[in-house]
């Protein structure tokens, strides 16, 4: 059996290996980073959060 990579989420340091599908990947400088499913749904709600609400 291969030895699958345990991945680290860079916002909340949760653990997993192999890394999940749900988990996101992104580079960042300092290499590649990955956000657990949670902190990926609170990046996206921070996202959406941070949109000006003066928009209109
Ligand atoms: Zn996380």
């Amino acid at each position: 059996m291969p030895d699958e990579p345990t991945v680290s989420c860079a916002w909340c340091g949760t653990t997993a290996s192999p890394p999940p599908v749900t988990w996101t990947v992104q580079t960042a400088a300092r290499g590649i980073e990955y956000l657990c499913e949670r902190c990926t749904r609170d990046n996206v709600r921070k996202i959406e959060g941070s949109l000006p609400t003066d928009y209109w």
